[in-house]
Formats: structure tokens, sequence, C-alpha cells
């Protein structure tokens, strides 16, 4: 029953990456703080567990370019503030068709933003990477990647928030938020019947956003939660310490369909993490904890690129863990408005590429919530009302039969129910969709190749 009823100045609600460094922020500025949770902290069951991310600036879009290199700053911050690290560095690796539109665009920001880089050929690329690329592949060697050790970091935010003064609550689900008529203020009550009162409230719960703002304004934000898998596949025995980070070995990105990312054998010793970047549709309360992504092509990719290297037969470990998609892939960072005003801010929406940003997200929500406006970053991609966002609002959760029969010929065909697999072109199609017609944004971001079969 302790605080309950108090008021605070702030209340965050979300324990994960984004809400954990929100209200460390919030706190250090003097704030008084409360952040609520409605599992147990550091739990398993939303985006922000395990034990790796990657960190890397090689976007096709600047403005992520740029919150990424402010990140890495406010990262190394954080742990000389707490005296141990979370984020271990190395080199990005991005590989891919030398046409393709995003490894290009990457290599111009690369240029445009004083980022260290090399752009190499498949020969060249042997002498730094031990995989092998096809014919006309070309690499991308950066510098500002590296490891971020997800729990571990939210557990650092968590804990400089204690120490700055913020009250931290867990197993307390957030049932409802509404303007308090007697004070004004936002009243925040919680499935176990209590209630909390602050003047500013921030919401960073991933996965669940779109249930929660719907329940409590209505409106239906176009964040689809995915349910994503993270797969270690074993390196061949003699090898192990070609995939280290002490030995030169990236992070890294395969640009295309599918598109694939890893991260050097670090947590697990002699395991490498081999992924893909997608997953299913699923509802954050009743997940299916598989039947898990679709392994054949990823299959194929391991035993192309690390032929003789890694063991191609299956991944040895998984973990599950969940995307919040929107149709542009870019973050929804804004004042919820209506009745809330700016009282109320909501972030979400990270779209499987988040984390990374998480200790400058949460000070962009604290200059938000405190400052009426954020700071040093264009916020306007971030609206929930831009176009990408409010044109396809239907677009990415509604995959019915009659809207994929009218994909136009010479596109992919899909079927209803298919697996999302997301490319960083996803946004260029949206855009192209925007101006000519929606049935091809359906298409592009629903497209199944149709090689697969699901695995188990
Ligand atoms: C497999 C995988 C790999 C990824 N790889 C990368 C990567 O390499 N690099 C990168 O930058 N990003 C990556 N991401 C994305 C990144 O992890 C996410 O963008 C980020 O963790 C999102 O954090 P969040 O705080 O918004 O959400 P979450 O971590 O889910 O936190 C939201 C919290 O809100 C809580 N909550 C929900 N509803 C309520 C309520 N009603 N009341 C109280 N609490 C509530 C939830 O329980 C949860 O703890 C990856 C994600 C996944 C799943």
């Amino acid at each position: 029953m302790e605080n309950s009823g108090q008021k605070f100045d702030v209340i965050v609600i979300g324990a994960g990456i984004m809400g954990s460094s929100t209200a460390y922020q919030i706190a250090k500025r003097g704030h008084k703080t409360l952040l609520l949770e409605q599992f147990d902290f550091l739990h398993h069951r939303g985006s922000s567990h395990g034990e790796s991310r990657t960190i890397r600036a090689t976007y096709p879009e600047p403005y992520y370019v740029k919150m990424v290199i402010e990140s890495y700053k406010l990262w190394e911050e954080a742990e000389s503030e707490i005296g141990y690290r979370v984020l271990y560095k190395a080199q990005q690796f991005d590989m891919g068709p030398a046409e393709d539109k995003c490894l290009q665009a990457v290599i111009a920001n690369c240029r445009s933003e004083s980022i260290p880089h090399q752009v190499l050929n498949r020969h060249q690329v042997s002498e730094k990477f031990p995989g092998e690329l096809p014919e006309n592949w070309i690499g991308v060697w950066s510098e500002l990647g590296g490891v971020i050790k997800p729990s571990k970091a939210v557990s650092m935010f968590q804990t400089l928030a204690i120490q700055r003064g913020a009250v931290l609550k867990d197993n307390s689900k957030v049932s409802d938020i509404r303007r308090d008529g007697a004070s004004g203020e936002i009243l925040v009550a919680t499935a176990n019947g209590k209630s909390f009162l602050g003047k500013k409230c921030v919401v960073t719960v991933g996965a669940w956003m779109k249930n929660l703002v719907k329940l409590v304004t209505g409106l239906v934000l176009p964040i689809q939660p995915i349910e994503a898998t993270v797969c270690y596949w074993r390196v061949k025995e003699g090898y192990e310490a070609h995939f280290t980070i002490a030995n030169g070995f990236p992070t890294f990105a395969s640009h295309g369909q599918p598109h694939i990312y890893g991260t050097p054998s670090l947590e697990y010793p002699g395991l490498v993490k081999i992924a893909v970047h997608g997953g299913y549709p699923c509802d954050p309360d009743k997940r299916g904890w598989g039947p898990g992504i679709s392994l054949d092509s990823l299959r194929k990719w391991v035993e192309e690129r690390f032929a003789g290297l890694v063991d191609p037969n299956g991944p040895v470990a998984k973990q599950s863990c969940m995307y919040s998609m929107t149709p542009d892939e870019d973050f929804v960072i804004d004042y919820l408005g209506g009745e809330f005003g700016k009282d109320v801010v909501i972030a979400g929406g990270f779209s499987g590429h988040g984390f990374k940003m998480g200790p400058l997200v949460g000070k962009l929500l604290a200059d938000l919530a405190l400052d009426g406006e954020a700071h040093g970053v264009e916020m306007s991609h971030f609206r929930m009302n831009r176009a990408q966002c409010s044109k396809t609002l239907d677009l990415v959760r509604t995959f019915t039969a009659s809207e994929l029969e009218l994909t136009p010929a010479g596109h992919d065909t899909v079927n209803p129910g298919t697996v999302l697999k997301l490319s960083r072109s996803t946004k260029s199609n949206l855009r192209s969709m925007n101006t000519s017609n929606e049935t091809h944004g359906v298409v592009r971001i629903g497209v199944d190749d149709g090689e697969d079969d699901l695995d188990g």
C-alpha cells in the first residue's frame, strides 16, 4: 500500500529500457519520479530482456545516425556513473548487394557524418571478416558498433534512478490514466487498486502501447506487436576465437531479404547470435511462444556465409522477444494530446531497433515532460500523426484475404496471416505507397518470399 495516493512530479509507466532510462533522467533533474511496471522488474515478457542488442550507426536515415552518435556518449556517461560496463565496443559490418539502396544510403551517411568506415569488395572483405560474400556483394566496415547487454542496462538505469530518489514499483499494472477532476493532475490507477497523481505522465509500455492508449483514449495507434526469435548457432570446434570481439569479429547486418543481423560470440562462449529481423504478429497478453520463425532461409544464409565455420543445422539456443512495429519503422514519440494535452507523453513503436537509443529516448522524454519540447533532435519523424502512420493505420494490422488478393501484377504474392519479414526498404515502399496506391504498401509490408516452411 505504500505510496498509493501519493503525488509525483512525473509518473513513468513501463520499466523496459525506455521507461527505466526516462525515470533516471527525470529523477536526475531533481523531480519526484514514480516508475510503474506491470510484471516483476527485469522480466522476460517484453522487449528489453536478454543478453545482447546491437548498437550501430549504420542507418540509411541520417537522423538515426545522429541519434546513435549521441546515444553512444550517453551510454558511456551512464556507465561511468554506475561504475560497470553494459556496452562492449566492436566494429560494425554491413553487407549486401552492391546496388542495394539501403546500403548505399548507409555509405552516404557514414561519409556525411564523418564516421570512420571502409567500403570493401568481397575479396577485401575476406581479410577482415571470416564469412564469404556472394559475387556482387560489398561490405561496409565501420566504427561505432558494439553489443549492449540489455537486462544489465535496464537494471543499471533502474539502479541509477533509485540512487537519484525515484520510487520504483513492480507488479503494478496500470489500468487507467485520466485527468483528475479535483486536482487537474494525471491520475494513474493500477489493477491492484492503487492510484497515484502526477503532474506529468510518460507512457513507455512497449508492445502494450496500442492496447493501453486505446483503453484510455479510444485512439488506435498503428503499432503492431510481433514475436521475434533470437537464435544462437554453434561455432565449429577450433574456430571459436574467430568470432570474438577481441579478435575483431564485428556486429553485423546482411541487407536484402531476409534481413539478417548478428553479434559476436560474447554471452555464450562458442555460440554466435545470428537472427532474422522479423517475426509473427502477436497479442502481447496471449503469446504463442512459437512456433518460432521460419529458419530455412537463415540456415541457408549461415551455410553460405560461414561455410565450414558455423554449424548450419540449426540454432542450439533460442529466445523469444517482441518487436512493436510501426508502418514505416520509425518510433512514435509524442504528446498524447486530447484531454491530456502536453501532460501525457507516449513513446513506443521502436520497431526492433530502439534499444541502442534508449538513453537518448529517456532524455528526450524527460525534455518533453518537463520542458514542453525536446532538445537537439528533430522530432517530426516521430509524431503519431505523421503521414506514414496515419495513412497506413490499418495496413499493418489488417492482413485480410481481400486486401491481399489485390496484389498488383509484378509484385510478390502473399497469403493472409503471412510472416512479417521486414526490410529496411519497407519505409521507402511505404513512402511510394502514399503517393500511389495503398495495396502496394500492404503487399510490401507483408511480403513472404514463399521459400520457407514454418519451423517446429
Ligand atoms: C529479438 C529482439 C532483438 C532486438 N535487437 C535490437 C538490437 O540489436 N538493437 C536495438 O537497438 N534494438 C533491438 N531490439 C529492439 C529493442 O529491444 C526495443 O526497441 C526496446 O527494448 C523497446 O523497449 P521498451 O521499453 O519500449 O519496451 P519494453 O522493454 O517491452 O518495456 C515496456 C514495459 O512496459 C510494461 N508495461 C506494459 N503495459 C503496462 C501497464 N499497463 N502497466 C505497467 N507496465 C506496463 C511491460 O511489462 C514492459 O516491461 C530488439 C528487440 C527484440 C525483441
